[in-house]
């Protein structure tokens, strides 16, 4: 095959799309995973677990995948639950905000469009919640539609296939990969290539260390003609993210632990977790005054300083220090609250964040 730039990159032409989609769907049905969400073609199904899907790792969706779809069996359903309901069903996640774009979205398929889910995905776009690339998948697995869908994986699958070295053109956000996922689409099932061509970058081209010698590509790849793995996609530099430092204030007695919600707005809200204090470096105990804004009168005179837990949200870590008092009368306590017994349930969900913290 020839390749015409001087990189050795290979055009969407020179790439025998016919025999680069067979190779990927007979490879797919030779070792595709086992999922609970591929069993389905419901629409809404396939909805819910894309969204889980995102920043979260396949083994962790499908944990979570079969309570949520039990909970909320239609998007009906998901509509008319409420929203400390739905928090509370994606509770240990993360990532909030999808559980609550993803009950809007519902709500808009109920109220505006009689429960029925689009198939083409300019008009799941409509929904909101619903980007480009989930409305590509939910279009494309749930209806065998060739709508193209481009996340980190394929994009790296096509960058590397087609030997693409600039940053720019790696962009999972690029026109040229969604043109080009586009046409490959057509060649064989849409549903079954979406799902292989994720698949492919979720388990042979991996970031780090591809398994070149097992891909069904390799013939066609650019990437692996010309040794270029590891530069393509180009490495990130990446930003920091900040870090803010809290003191978490584990108050217990008889078995319990007051717990507080955070705001509706900002990280974890309408969450449940423990009083939290802003900390600083250097402060080895929360201070007195701090803590008496928290409790009234609580009997404890000991405070306990525990572990540190480490927190990573998509755009910042939390560093937090545990700090516990224990009381064998219930303290007076300040502003709203509840008793917790670990292990259970409060609406409006516990966070990963409270489970370290509780340990
Ligand atoms: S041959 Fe290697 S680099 Fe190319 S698509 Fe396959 S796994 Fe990725």
């Amino acid at each position: 095959m020839a390749k015409t730039q001087e990189h050795g990159a290979f055009t969407p032409s020179e790439i025998d799309l016919e025999k680069l989609g067979r190779a990927l769907a007979k490879w797919f049905g030779a070792h595709a995973r086992d999922l609970s969400f591929r069993a389905t073609r419901d629409p809404y199904a396939i909805w819910v677990s894309e969204i889980m899907a995102q920043q979260t790792q396949i083994a962790t969706v499908e944990r979570y995948f079969r309570g949520f779809m039990a909970r909320f069996p239609t998007v009906k359903d998901l509509a008319q639950a409420r929203e400390d309901d739905v928090l509370a069903a994606w509770s240990g996640l993360g990532y909030y905000r999808r559980a609550r774009l993803l009950h809007r979205g519902a709500q808009h398929v109920a109220s505006e469009l009689h429960g029925r889910i689009p198939a083409s995905a300019e008009a799941l776009r409509e929904i909101p919640g619903i980007g480009p690339y989930t409305a590509g998948a939910i279009s494309s697995i749930a209806f065998d539609q060739p709508s193209p869908l481009v996340d980190g994986n394929v994009a790296r699958v096509v960058s590397r296939l087609r030997g693409l070295r600039e940053p720019g053109e790696q962009d999972a956000k690029s026109k040229a990969h969604w043109e080009f996922v586009a046409k490959l689409l057509r060649v064989e099932s849409p549903r079954i290539l979406a799902q292989a061509l994720m698949e492919l970058g979720a388990l042979v081209c991996t970031p780090r260390t591809p398994a070149c010698e097992q891909c069904p590509l390799r013939s066609q790849c650019s990437a692996y003609a010309t040794q270029s793995t590891g530069q393509i996609p180009s490495p990130k530099v990446r930003a920091q993210s900040p870090v803010e430092m809290w003191w978490a204030i584990v108050i217990v007695c008889r078995q319990q632990v007051w717990m507080q919600q955070r705001p509706s707005t900002g990280l974890l809200a309408g969450m449940w977790t423990p009083p939290l204090l802003s900390r600083t470096p250097k402060e080895r105990k929360p201070s007195t005054r701090a803590l008496a804004k928290i409790v009234e009168g609580f009997g404890a005179k000991e405070v306990a300083i525990g572990n540190d837990v480490r927190h990573v949200f998509s755009h910042r870590i939390w560093e937090v220090r545990v700090a516990t008092l224990r009381s064998s009368q219930k303290p007076k306590t300040t502003g709203d609250g509840v008793w917790y017994e670990s292990g259970g349930e409060i609406p409006g969900g516990i966070p990963s964040l409270t489970k370290k913290v509780l340990g």
